[in-house]
């Protein structure tokens, strides 16, 4: 019975995804292409789920519902049109498998903890499912490798330094005692991780979203390393620091700006600000400390733009954001 069952692909257990095998993942891609518009929904095979949870490095499906489906990002309808179903029964599944819907099924949830238990696995599993597309003559058209890490086995969350500290912490464990509730009796360590990985996910597509707006470049010199794949030599910052921020500051693009490090560290300690006009102001004693050493001339002189370089057709910083900075990051007074 329970083979039949396996075979109709109704009954999955958490194997099923993180044991995963090129034959299994080829034979569920013919299955998934022999679909038909109006056969009855099917559930989701293991490739499915596992593109499903790649998508939450781009996309948060809390976002979208109902009405405003038609909003969500072309990959999910790419994803829908590929799997023969609906936009929102693919935001319905990434819901399952970060444990938002009551009927979740456990193995769902249970592969979103491996997946935050054990990061390593996930680009193995992507890959995985993409060859078994690619073999199966499903092209980049009608499956793009929408996180840019064919063939790459190491993949690393961005954005994640800003996390740190007890602020993380607290907020996780808030959030994990109300996620405890709606599952079904998962174990503490487990919703943590849960919650954690949801958090740290959200932070990602943050950080990318930004890095994406500004083009890659520092919005304050203009520094733009693309020539060095995987560098890290770009940061993601928020304006309102992510710390003090709500759940929505937190996601918002434009609480973010791209800098250097250099530049990153120096606007988040307020030697440097930004005002309503973007502008870009020093501080008093960084104006001094480049007058009496050369080095930092370098740095923060001519080097420094004297307006936040936003990309055309950007939005830019928000200005509740610019203004929070001012009165409580800035080392100093704004005149302007
Ligand atoms: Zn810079």
């Amino acid at each position: 019975m329970r083979g039949l069952d396996r075979y109709r692909g109704h009954v999955r257990e958490l194997g099923d995804y993180l044991d995963l095998t090129p034959d299994q993942a080829r034979a569920q891609w013919a299955q998934i292409l022999r679909r038909k518009p109006r056969d009855r929904q099917e559930a989701f095979t293991p490739v499915e789920a596992v593109l499903c949870y790649a998508l939450f490095f781009v996309v948060d499906p809390h976002r979208y519902g109902g009405a405003s489906m038609h909003r969500a990002p072309a990959i999910v309808h790419s994803l829908a049109n590929l799997f023969v179903r609906s936009p929102g029964s693919i935001t319905s599944k990434m819901m399952n498998l970060d444990g938002s819907r009551k009927n979740a099924g456990k193995h769902e949830w249970r592969f979103f903890v491996e997946m935050a238990t054990d990061p390593d696995r996930f680009p193995v599993l992507y890959n995985l499912a993409l060859v078994a597309a690619r073999e199966s003559s499903i092209d980049s058209a009608r499956l793009p490798d929408f996180l840019h890490i064919e063939g790459v086995r190491d993949f690393d969350l961005l954005g994640q330094d800003e996390l740190s500290g007890s602020t993380f912490e607290t907020i996780v464990a808030l959030k994990a005692a109300k996620k405890r509730a709606q599952l079904l009796a998962p174990n503490e360590a487990e919703t943590i991780r849960m919650v954690e990985q949801a958090v740290r996910l959200g932070q990602h597509r943050f950080a990318s979203q930004v890095l994406d707006d500004y083009s890659h470049s520092c919005a304050f010199c203009g520094f733009a390393p693309k020539s060095i794949p995987g560098n890290r030599l770009l940061v993601a910052s928020h304006i309102k620091p992510w710390a003090d921020s709500n759940d929505v500051e937190r996601l918002d693009p434009h609480n973010g700006v791209a800098a250097c490090p250099t530049h990153d560290a120096a606007f988040d300690s307020g030697l440097i600000t930004i005002n309503g006009g973007l502008r870009v102001h020093r501080s008093p004693s960084l104006k001094r400390s480049a007058v009496a050493d050369a080095k930092v001339d370098a740095y923060f002189g001519d080097a420094l733009a004297a307006r936040l370089l936003v990309p055309d057709g950007a939005d830019g910083p928000g200005r509740p954001y610019l203004e929070w900075h001012h009165e409580h990051v800035y080392q100093g007074e704004l005149v302007s």
